[in-house]
């Protein structure tokens, strides 16, 4: 299955890009009995997702790259900062329940717990929780950070780290989120910064293809 799935008439323009590239947006229209304009929009794709590259005065002419080996690129190219979102936290000594809480209201399934200084302690996911319920326990009065999994068994990111790279660690340690972070002024601990999840690559892959 093609990487990046191309419509019928994107097919055709590649084709005709390869035989004859380089070649000018007018004259592929005419080898296709369309118009510039409507043209415009399939050749902005091509080339933006790196099939086809374009030099003024010159044309369009086939960049020789598979469309796997231009989604690596894209994903090495494209940093952790470019895609994630806010980070969701809670405090350590909040409940279980306030973690449930906020899970509903913030509408996230991975919760950073943080100290004083958004300083990351932990993290929480939705099992962790059903955890805590299943053994039967108050989770008024069960702080997070007697269900969180803790520092130093966080995987993280960085807002510099490639998106490729971080996705890795998703599948490597089979979690749904990393905790996006940056050192503290005396380089011992992590502040948390952002969230990078899988919807954060699925919104990428989407936004690649979509361009
Ligand atoms: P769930 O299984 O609840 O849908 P995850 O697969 O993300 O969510 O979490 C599985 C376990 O991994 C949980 O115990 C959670 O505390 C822990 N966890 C979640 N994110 C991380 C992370 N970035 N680093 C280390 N452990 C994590």
């Amino acid at each position: 299955m093609a990487l990046i799935e191309l419509n019928k008439r994107q097919e055709e323009i590649l084709r005709i890009v390869k035989v004859d590239g380089p070649i000018t947006g007018e004259q592929i229209a005419e080898q296709l009995s369309l118009t510039r304009a409507t043209l415009r929009p399939d050749l902005a794709i091509l080339t933006m997702a790196g099939l086809v590259d374009a030099r003024p005065r010159v044309g369009y002419y086939y960049s020789g790259k598979s469309t796997k080996t231009v989604l690596v690129e894209q994903m090495s190219k494209v940093l952790v900062g470019d895609v994630d979102s806010l980070p969701i936290v809670v405090h350590e000594k909040n409940s279980a329940y306030d973690a449930v809480v906020t899970m509903f209201t913030e509408d996230v399934g991975t919760l950073f717990v943080v100290s004083e200084g958004g300083i990351l302690e932990g993290c929480i996911s939705r099992k962790d929780l059903l955890k805590v319920t299943m053994g039967g326990m108050d989770v008024r009065n069960i702080p997070v950070d007697m269900v969180m999994t803790r520092m130093p068994n966080i995987v993280m990111t960085t807002q510099d780290e490639p998106v490729l790279q971080a996705a890795q660690k998703l599948i490597l340690h089979q979690v749904d989120a990393l905790p996006v972070v940056k050192p503290t002024a005396d380089g011992n601990q992590w502040e948390v910064v952002g969230r990078f999840t899988k919807t954060n690559i699925t919104k990428f892959l989407v936004d690649l293809v979509q361009a």
